[in-house]
């Protein structure tokens, strides 16, 4: 179900709105760590539209010096967690700096809002709505949720939201399950033998392959099945445009990534093992791994390789050097030649998306943070403490993570790196980009 967030300054209506929606069904206390303790979550029912709905009203008995802070917690938790925010203002107190500041920290969240005017019955709430204009929302919908009235205009203005919504639910599910063919793109210099890979994997000659540099060729994406597993394969090269020039060729490369990245969970770079490593390769993973995509380099032309644990070794060592943000990423070797190394490659880049797509529950994420924070405590720059509170992971594909407390946002880059290559090591992310951005209370 789409997840609704009610939002805004105590006593301008949420609880009243929260009890009209969710009705009879009861309300249900989140008992998860720290902030969000005192919220309710309950299932709203509003003329046919069905969605979660979340209340943050129970900040409002807190002290009064420390209200700002704390609702501004529990706000960004609950948008965080939210599809859309309904922002509430009342429409007979008009607009407080109060309001004013929490419509500065939903314009910067990703989370649409619809702002709405409260106690919006009869004419005492006509100088609100104008006012209202000014928080650059658009027109509030008029509400009175203790007469019940505009319950037509909210559903309107929710309809298109939650539509989306469940379009995009049941389409990440599709792409979230294990049977869902694996997008693959396969990146490189040209003539690292790309064609002749997918040549291969696809065990006929599909495309033009031959010793000319960038051969133009249609764009393709094929479905096929290996082992009864499918895989949804994107050919970049397919999508290059005929270029004369080498040195314009070297940088559409990259270009080529990037479109690859666009399709693919996970990326293959393959490198010419006759050649070995170059920088436009480096910055070719570079640029994968920092659009958060899998990645998984492979040696091709393994048959012609010369001195070939050198060689390997080598560029293991300079992709470790190169390419700080992660070690370890999988090198494998392979010839497209005589399809040797192909099957491994296929079932690395299958573990690899697991891995992309793994979920961790908060739980287990927070038994490690306790032990991570315990083994190597957090600095206090220039003496101020910094206290993390919890971690929990806000998306997969790539796995993102957030870390929730006081002055977290001061807590050096080393220290960040402590903590993902710690989530990396201890959930099995293995070499999989992983995000981890701080949130701190103000
Ligand atoms: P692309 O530009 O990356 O698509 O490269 P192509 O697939 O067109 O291959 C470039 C050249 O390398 C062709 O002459 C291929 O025959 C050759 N080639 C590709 N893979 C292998 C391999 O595994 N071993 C050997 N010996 N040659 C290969």
């Amino acid at each position: 179900l789409p997840t609704v967030a009610i939002i805004g300054r105590p006593n301008v209506g949420k609880s009243t709105l929260f009890n009209r929606l969710v009705g009879k069904r009861l309300a249900l206390v989140d008992d998860q760590p720290g902030v969000t303790r005192d919220r309710r979550e309950g299932e709203a029912h509003l003329l046919d539209l069905d969605f979660r709905v979340i209340d943050t009203a129970g900040y409002e008995d807190e002290d009064a010096a420390t209200l700002p802070g704390r609702m501004r917690t529990q706000t960004e938790a609950a948008v965080r967690d939210a599809d859309v925010a309904l922002f509430l203002i009342d429409a007979r107190a008009g607009i407080t700096p109060l309001d004013e500041e929490i419509a500065r920290w939903l314009r910067v969240s990703e989370t649409p809002v619809v702002l709405v005017a409260n106690k919006a019955e009869g004419r005492a709430g006509e100088a609100g709505v104008i006012e209202a204009l000014a928080l650059g929302m658009g027109d509030p919908v008029q509400l009175s949720a203790e007469h019940g009235e505009g319950v037509a205009d909210l559903f309107e203005a929710l309809l298109p939201h939650c539509e989306r919504i469940e379009q995009e639910n049941a389409e990440a599910e599709e792409d979230d399950s294990p049977d869902a063919p694996l997008k693959l793109a396969i990146v490189g210099r040209p003539n690292a033998g790309k064609s002749t890979l997918i040549n291969r994997m696809l065990g006929q000659d599909r495309l033009i392959t031959g010793p000319e540099a960038g051969i133009t060729r249609d764009s393709i994406a094929i479905d096929w099945e290996w082992q009864g597993r499918r895989v949804r394969l994107i050919d970049t090269a397919g999508m290059r445009k005929r270029a004369r020039v080498q040195e314009k060729l070297e940088k559409l490369s990259v270009a080529d990534a990037l479109r690859a990245v666009d399709f693919a969970e996970v990326v293959v770079l393959l490198l010419d093992a006759t050649k070995g490593l170059e920088v436009q390769d480096l910055k070719i993973a570079d640029t994968v791994l920092r659009e958060g995509r899998a990645l998984v380099i492979a040696l091709n032309k393994w048959d012609v390789a010369e001195n070939a644990s050198s060689l390997f070794n080598g560029v293991k060592g300079a992709l470790d050097e190169g390419l700080a943000q992660v070690k370890g990423v999988p090198l494998l070797t392979v010839s497209a030649a005589t399809g040797k190394g192909i099957d491994m490659l296929i079932k690395v880049a299958f573990e690899t998306r697991d891995a992309w797509s793994r979920r961790v529950s908060t739980g287990a994420l927070n038994r490690w943070f306790e032990r991570a924070m315990e083994a190597n405590p957090p600095p206090a720059p220039g003496g101020k403490r910094i206290k993390p509170r919890y971690v929990t992971q806000a998306k997969t594909r790539p796995p993102s993570f957030i870390l929730f407390g006081t002055r977290v946002d001061l807590l050096p880059e080393s220290y960040r790196r402590y903590l993902i290559n710690g989530i990396r090591r201890e959930f099995g992310f293995g070499a999989v980009p992983v995000r981890l951005t701080v949130r701190a209370p103000r």
